[in-house]
């Protein structure tokens, strides 16, 4: 890692190498049973640090899907991959592993390009974990063995079995990190996939597709990409497709319900990640200082535009104004500006669109509300401060909708009744955090949240083997270790009678 680090220069601005200029000068096609393809329409991804256009990309419709979608179907029916051993496919996942990390420096600096997050960000947590989620799943699929019931002369069986064709559709906040977390094991269980990677971020899935892919050995037809815009065109086209085995999504929560209605047509097994809007909890008796560093954390961490985010945080009112001040102070401290130098803490959010909606909730920041830190956007490029507000009611748009920017809202509560209440008044249910040194309450309150994952004293520490999901509007079932591969997969069980009487 250090060697590699080497390659990214600390204090200045990150410049494009002339290799990436000229890979990102070449049109991004699709890739489809192992070929480039272009389609007749395309569009451009930006740099949301300022504005500038990075690449073409071709713009999938019905006629690529339809091609994709076929191209995984035939490969499956072959079973070239699916009929290779367990072992082998997770060889496969392994070498694309360490391909990513040797890759790293580029991989980091097309994905800041991309999303606008910060370069440090990019290389020390996004790209490490796309790796990470290859080599854990081929670890963690290899381990995993099946129950088997002797009855006598006869031997009751069950084995995993891929489920065909499956469609991956991600977001744009952290692009190659949930592309791997579905890609992996997809393939380790022997399926074959189309993937369709946000609009807003093509570039790290057309470098994986491009220069790592055709180095692992899996064979064509196995992994297609097609790249494209959701709603009436690549992605809704992918979803309602009837050799569609599986879906899994991650994105918005009204996304989800359109993909769902979609899906009708299989009908087809759906995972969906979506939205949030989660909560910290901070009693009196907590590691204050910790508890604000983290909360920040929480709070601004890919400009505050993560699923896990706690844009919300409840303190119990005797240490309300020492801890909003403590998270206000952190929040001032944060660098905010050019993604692609890599002291740089805060970058851009993803778009014009999304830094408009944002605006949006700044602009309802009148009185009652106090700002404590932040509140103001600059540009060129689509930069928002940390801000820190308190003052506003439950019931206002930036309590209750999720904003996905780095806006958090303290409220004061007096009683643990109270704080569960309103951590739960939410149609969300994704994630909250606790912060106290009472272990009963810790406890208690954990119970009492309705949310999929909870952390106590800490925030976005994850095994990659529990399950990962929301509840309520949140999500719709769980993925991670092996609830990953029982998603990617269906059992079959086989009893065997040998010769002899029967047990
Ligand atoms: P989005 O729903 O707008 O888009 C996600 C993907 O769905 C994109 O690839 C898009 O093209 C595609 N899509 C859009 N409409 C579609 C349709 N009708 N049919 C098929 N595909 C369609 O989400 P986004 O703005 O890219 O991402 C931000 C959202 O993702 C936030 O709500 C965030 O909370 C959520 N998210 C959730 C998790 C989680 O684990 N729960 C993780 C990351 C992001």
């Amino acid at each position: 890692m250090e060697n590699l680090r080497k390659k990214i220069p600390s204090g200045q601005d990150v410049a494009i190498p002339p290799f990436m200029r000229d890979w990102l000068a070449a049109p991004k096609l699709h890739f489809i049973d192992g070929h480039f393809v272009a389609s007749e329409s395309t569009f451009e991804t930006i740099h949301p640090g300022d504005g500038s256009v990075l690449a073409t990309i071709g713009r999938g419709g019905k006629k690529e899907v339809d091609a994709a979608v076929a191209a995984a179907k035939a490969s499956f029916e072959r079973g070239e991959w699916r009929c290779r051993s367990l072992e082998e496919r997770c060889a496969a996942l392994e070498k694309l592993s360490t391909l990513i990390l040797e890759h790293l420096p580029a991989l980091a600096l097309l994905e800041s390009l991309d999303t606008g997050k910060p370069l440090r960000e990019s290389f020390e947590g996004d790209i490490p974990r796309a790796a990470r989620n290859f080599k854990f799943f081929a670890e963690f699929a290899r381990q995993e063995g099946s129950s088997c019931y002797p009855q006598g002369n006869v031997f009751h069986y069950s084995q995993r079995e891929a489920l065909g064709v499956v469609a991956l559709i991600t977001p744009w906040n952290l692009p190659l990190y949930l592309e791997s977390w579905k890609l992996a094991p997809a393939l380790a269980m022997g399926n074959s996939v189309v993937l369709k990677p946000s609009e807003w971020t093509p570039l790290t899935a057309a470098y994986l597709v491009e220069f790592l892919l055709p180095r692992v050995g899996i064979p064509n037809g196995v992994v297609n990409l097609v790249h494209g815009f959701g709603d009436g065109e690549a992605g809704e086209f992918l979803v309602s497709h009837p050799d569609v085995s599986a879906i899994s999504f991650t994105g918005e929560t009204r996304t989800g319900r359109a993909i769902m209605r979609s899906a009708a047509v299989g009908p087809t097994r759906l995972s969906f990640e979506m939205g949030g809007k989660g909560a910290s909890v901070v009693f009196a008796d907590a590691d204050l200082e910790k508890a604000a560093e983290l909360c920040a954390r929480a709070a601004f961490r890919n400009q505050g535009q993560i699923c896990l985010a706690s844009p919300r945080v409840f303190v119990e009112s005797s240490c309300f104004e020492a801890f909003t001040e403590k998270l206000a102070a952190r929040a001032r401290a944060i660098k905010l500006g050019n993604p692609l130098n890599y002291q740089t803490e805060m970058g851009a959010l993803i778009g014009s669109a999304h830094f408009e909606k944002v605006k949006s909730y700044l602009s309802l920041l009148n009185t009652p509300a106090r700002v404590w830190a932040g509140g103001k956007t600059r540009s060129p490029g689509y930069f928002v401060e940390p801000t820190v507000v308190s003052g506003l009611p439950l019931d206002h748009a930036v309590s209750c909708e999720e904003i996905f920017g780095p806006l958090v809202s303290v409220y004061p509560f007096q009683s643990e009744g109270e704080a569960i209440e309103a951590v739960n008044a939410t149609p969300y249910g994704l994630s909250a955090s606790i912060w106290t040194r009472d272990g009963d309450r810790a406890h208690r309150v954990s119970n009492a949240l309705r949310c999929g994952l909870v952390w106590v004293n800490t925030w976005f520490l994850r095994d990659l083997r529990v399950p990962f999901g929301g509840q309520k509007r949140s999500g719709l079932g769980r993925e991670g270790g092996a609830f990953s591969l029982d998603f990617y997969s269906e059992w079959k069980s086989v009893s065997i009678q040998f010769s002899g009487e029967e047990g």
